[in-house]
């Protein structure tokens, strides 16, 4: 690994000075289990790297106001999934984020940093889709906020400009009863990356939503408001059709070295239609 220089602000405001002054030769640190993985490879050679995890604005913090849940940007996926209300609100992003790494690394793997890292196998970015997540950003010009959907662009791509950190992910609590379900296919148990991540629900009015990953250079949203999907008395032909429409924006990679993207086509379908099933199930129960 290349000499970098370490900072340790102890404000927002001092990390983006940092961030503003060094630009493209700074990254940030947050668990590291990506970064740290980049720098021995030589991918990514920061000549700053700013640690995040003595601002105490961005301590491990999970906080409800009775409309949102927000989760600071240095809580880890072990906290998340263990937590109650993100338990009761927002299921599928726990079954998200227990199946990160291991033990080991979901102590250390933060959520911001796993959208941040911008990969398409994120195991988040689906169940963040579907629940509708907004970023939270500090930067030079100020703070603002933008959603999850608008965040994610491509392969190592967010929507963060020169200067800018994210200080948090919010959830809307859900108003109206939901059914949701996450489920990925590696190509073994344990610590692998997902060959697909894919998360569904089903809400009121007949709305199936469903959000996959990993097929593509990112994880992408897909609204279904035929009613079909989410009913569960409809023909399966009908619901297959629909299902073909929806995957349609998949364009596996041809060179992964995880599964071909034959395989990945047809296991979506097979894993869209098991989730689907789950998030009606779990509608049925939360209404
Ligand atoms: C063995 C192993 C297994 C893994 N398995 C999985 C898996 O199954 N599924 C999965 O999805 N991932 C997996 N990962 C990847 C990784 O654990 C996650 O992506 C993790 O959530 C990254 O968070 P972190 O806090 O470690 O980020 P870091 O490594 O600290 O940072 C990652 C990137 O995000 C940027 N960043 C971090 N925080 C912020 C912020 N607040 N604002 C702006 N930019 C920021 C950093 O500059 C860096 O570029 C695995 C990694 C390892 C080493």
């Amino acid at each position: 690994m290349k000499t970098f220089e370490y900072a340790r602000p102890s404000t927002v405001a001092e990390a983006v000075a940092l961030l503003e002054q060094h630009g493209p030769d700074a990254e940030l640190l947050a668990g590291g289990t990506d970064l740290v993985i980049e720098m021995r490879n030589a991918w990514k050679v920061p000549k700053v790297v700013i640690d995040l995890k003595r601002i105490d604005e961005l301590r491990p913090a999970i906080r409800e106001n009775g409309q949102w849940i927000s989760i600071s940007s240095t809580t880890v996926m072990t906290d998340i999934a263990e937590d109650a209300r993100i338990q009761k609100y927002f299921p599928a992003l726990v079954e998200s984020a227990v199946v990160v790494g291991s033990v080991q690394i979901r102590a250390r793997a933060t959520l911001a940093g796993n959208i941040c890292n911008g990969s398409p196998a994120a195991d988040t970015a689906p169940p963040l889709l579907i629940y509708r997540a907004v970023v939270a950003i500090a930067g030079p010009a100020g703070r603002h906020k933008i959603p999850i959907d608008d965040f994610i662009v491509g392969p190592g791509k967010v929507a963060l400009g020169r200067g800018e950190l994210v200080t948090g992910i919010e959830l809307p609590i859900p108003r109206q009863p939901i059914g949701a379900a996450y489920t990925r296919l590696t190509r073994r148990r344990g610590t692998d990356l997902a060959s697909i991540t894919l998360c569904c629900s089903v809400e009121e009015g007949g709305v199936a939503r469903i959000a996959y990953g990993s097929v593509g250079p990112r994880a992408v949203l897909v609204e279904d408001s035929s009613g079909v999907l989410a009913d569960p008395g409809a023909p399966d032909e009908r619901k297959s059709e629909i299902l073909d429409e929806v995957f349609a924006d998949a364009s596996p990679s041809l060179r992964s070295m995880r599964a071909s993207p034959d395989y990945r086509r047809a296991m979506l379908r097979v894993l869209g239609a098991r989730a689907l099933q789950t998030a009606i199930d779990r509608f049925g129960d939360a209404s």
